[in-house]
């Protein structure tokens, strides 16, 4: 059953200011990625402009980023934290706050943000504790979050990005999601009849990562969220989808004078709902700013809202400050100690992160820096890879195909590399069989759709002699194969020898077209000429 809140006034909503609630954006998000597609592309006038600014002004960014926690139950209660569920189905007394009903942390958000915080280089509490976080809002069942204030889980660390900055980390500590709202006929508060809600979100365990103000625009903080993403997903602790609103992004942009080493007042961006609107919506806020105090204005602490459509920021409410959240230990769950041994046993289980595995790739396999980044960018593709490796195919090698012919398949076809039938092992021994010269590059190419899609069976190698793709590399056989192509093309040999090399070409076409592509081309042509001039 859906929960419904009718409003008196419904064109006036008094709670029009608090439009950056995650579920409101959660709603739209899809429609405004659509607007943004449509939207003209007025990023030209701007770069100048923001060019302009940055002449005289320089950017202080630094990003809150939101994620919700890999766990199959809630944050302080047992309910699902399963996605697409029946609404208000995952639900019970302690995630709806009835009254007398007591949260028990959950144990497996407790490792999955220790060992987060860990990943950043963060050192983690002994003693960590949860605090109420008061606000009222149909969306906040108790009327309050269970958050941590003053003892998170983990304080200062840092991120290397790909790009090799460093980016400080404040701070990381857990909370829980709030419940998601569905407005009815608007697409947001303002103007709806009346809204639903959903309380199967309320409750869903979130770390909070909050960066130093350590970025210089917009491109960098997109690059730092994208880091993020990618190290949640390595670590398991989080699925970091943005279009499911299981990873979201703050960010606080200020400016100040070149050489200044104070702070300009910040104002906070909310609801960015992709890496690009994250660098859009500061670069915009870059150059606004600018404006603003070359004309001798005076900028205001406020949250802003990205307008992905009009793809500017409109202000949406004057920053409260943390006392109007009248935070106060949470007096149902004492604080909880972490042993060394468990925070010893937890960190080693840590996997190897993207900046490490980035630099390991580079130097043990000499991969390409920027080829290292590629494989990296998704450990799904890393693991292949290096399990390719593992069964013996050369890395270069592997690296080429891996960022070639099958991402370019897997992109076609928007699946996954665990998705495609060329497992690790076929990898390792096409690449085997071409480096022993008993397959041509030219012909994998050709098998490789079969094989990337599983219609395939047994062994590379028995395939391919069931095919009869076997490379020719025999001097005799290939002459043989070109002398069959002049004796059928007697007219053409003629009007080579008269002068007219361009028929080169059609030789080696037909000859390849003879042994079904098995020849090398380079060979091929060779002989193809010699035989040509000599007789
Ligand atoms: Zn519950």
């Amino acid at each position: 059953m859906d929960w419904i809140i009718s409003y008196n006034e419904p064109q006036v909503s008094p709670w029009a200011h608090l439009l950056s609630r995650p579920s409101v954006r959660l709603q739209h998000h899809q429609e405004a990625k659509e607007r943004g597609r449509r939207s003209p592309n007025p990023n030209k006038k701007r770069n100048a402009a923001l060019e302009t600014v940055l002449k005289t002004y320089e950017p202080v960014v630094g990003v809150e980023v939101h994620a919700q926690l890999a766990t199959n139950t809630k944050a302080y209660c047992s309910c699902s934290t399963s996605y697409g569920s029946e609404p208000n189905t995952n639900i019970c007394p302690v995630c709806i706050g009835e009254p007398g009903a007591l949260p028990v942390p959950n144990k497996l958000m407790v490792e999955i943000a220790a060992k987060t915080g860990m990943a950043l280089g963060c050192s983690i509490a002994e003693l960590t504790a949860w605090d109420r976080k008061n606000y009222f809002y149909p969306d906040t069942p108790k009327n309050y979050q269970i958050t941590q204030h003053d003892m998170p889980i983990g304080l200062g660390g840092s991120l290397k990005l790909q790009s090799g900055k460093v980016v400080g980390i404040t701070r990381i500590h857990m909370e829980e999601d709030s419940a998601k709202m569905m407005h009815q006929g608007s697409d947001r508060v303002a103007g709806s009849t009346h809204s639903l809600i959903d309380f199967n979100r309320a409750g869903i365990p979130l770390v909070e990562i909050v960066s130093e103000p350590d970025m210089r625009g917009g491109g960098e903080a997109s690059e730092y969220g994208k880091e993020i993403q990618r190290l949640l997903r390595y670590l398991g602790a989080s699925d970091g989808n943005m279009e499911e609103g299981s990873l979201r992004l703050d960010v606080n942009v200020s400016l100040r004078r070149r050489g200044d080493q104070g702070f300009g007042t910040k104002v906070e961006l909310k609801n960015l709902n992709s890496f690009k609107a994250v660098q859009d919506a500061i670069d915009f806020e870059i150059v606004r700013q600018g404006g603003l105090y070359n004309e001798g204005g005076r900028i205001l602490q406020e949250t802003r809202l990205w307008d992905e459509r009009k793809h500017k920021t409109t202000v949406m409410r004057v920053k409260e400050g943390l006392s109007d959240y009248r935070f106060f230990p949470e007096p149902d769950i004492p604080p909880l100690e972490l042993s060394s041994g468990t925070l010893n046993s937890w960190r080693s289980e840590l996997c190897e992160l993207p900046a490490e595995k980035r630099s390991r790739y580079a130097e043990e396999f000499d991969l390409l820096p920027t080829d290292a980044a590629v494989i990296v960018d998704d450990h799904e593709v890393a693991k292949y890879f290096e399990l390719v490796v593992a069964k013996g195919g050369d890395p270069r090698e592997a690296c080429k195909w891996i960022i070639g012919d099958i991402a370019g398949y897997c992109k076609n076809l928007k699946l996954n590399i665990s998705d495609i039938g060329l497992t690790p092992g076929m990898l390792a021994e096409m690449l085997e069989l071409i480096s022993n010269r008993i397959i041509t590059g030219k012909i994998c190419k050709e098998l490789l759709p079969d094989m990337l899609s599983g219609d395939w069976e047994g062994s590379v190698l028995s395939m391919v002699e069931k095919r009869g793709m076997r490379a020719i590399w025999d001097q005799g056989e290939i002459e043989a194969i070109v002398h069959r192509v002049m004796d059928e093309n007697k007219k053409q040999v003629k009007q080579f020898k008269g002068g007219n090399t361009k028929l080169l070409g059609f030789f080696v076409g037909q000859g390849m077209k003879k042994c079904n592509g098995r020849a090398d081309p380079e060979q091929l042509q060779k002989i193809v000429q010699d035989l040509l001039t000599r007789q």
